[in-house]
């Protein structure tokens, strides 16, 4: 699904503040279901054209299904429930963000200023394959700038965090699977990774806790639209 068909159905979905029509409709088709449109219009003294964009709101956002001669039905389900149906679409690929990577043999020092030139919190680290090898958080960097040791002279692949301790997703898993892996290892981001013909993975992009705070933000911007 694309970004923007996800958003409308969220927004479809995030849209519960029924009204009152839209709740008649609903406890209609609770009670007779399935009924047609058309008989929907006749117990509530109104046209069929009248209730035509209800009854789209409210089979869009999921409260109701509608099967071609049968009529519309009540799917069971609540506001919430439709809303984890929805957020269990959301793929890796429609929140990620750019990785910035930095090559094993830099210096920490070379390391600190791509943070800071670059705006990130943490680093990915690559051979000169371009193969994922390591990770390097604030605290990396921070712990091994509290010596005496010369930063220019120290490579990051001493400091790093390497593989194959490295927690990874793929563009297609599910945005909240990487967000109970962001919480279930204390970790800021996970490397997206696509796997490459030697069994090495490749960095495609980078899902941070920044990434996940914007699905909360979209999901409550919708509701408020
Ligand atoms: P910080 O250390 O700045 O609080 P994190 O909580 O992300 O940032 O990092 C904690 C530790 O976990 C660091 O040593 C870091 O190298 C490591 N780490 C960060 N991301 C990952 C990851 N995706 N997989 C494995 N280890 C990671």
């Amino acid at each position: 699904m694309g970004l923007r068909s996800l958003k409308d159905s969220l927004k479809a979905v995030m849209t519960i503040e029924l009204t009152g029509r839209q709740e008649q409709i609903l406890n209609i088709v609770k009670d007779n279901g399935p009924i047609t449109g058309e008989k929907i219009a006749d117990q509530l003294s109104l046209t069929r054209a009248t209730l035509r964009p209800d009854l789209s709101i409210l089979t869009m956002a999921g409260f109701l299904d509608a099967r071609p001669r049968v009529g519309y039905f009540y799917t069971g389900k609540t506001g919430t429930e439709l809303l984890t149906d929805k957020v269990k679409k959301i793929t890796v690929q429609d929140y990620q963000s750019i990785p910035v990577v930095v090559d094993e043999s830099s210096s920490v020092y070379d390391a600190i200023c791509t943070m800071f030139l670059e705006d990130v919190g943490t680093l990915f680290v690559v051979d000169k394959q371009a193969a994922l090898v390591g990770v390097l958080s604030r605290k990396d960097l921070l712990r091994a700038s509290i010596g005496k040791q010369d930063l220019e002279a120290m490579p990051v692949s001493i400091i790093m965090t390497r593989m194959p301790n490295i927690t990874i997703c793929q563009k297609d898993d599910l945005i909240i699977e990487v967000a109970n892996k962001l919480i279930e290892k204390q970790i800021d981001a996970l490397p997206v990774v696509k796997k490459k013909a030697d069994g090495n993975f490749e960095v495609t992009g980078r899902v941070t806790k920044t990434n996940i705070t914007k699905v909360l933000v979209d999901l409550s911007n919708n509701q408020l639209l």
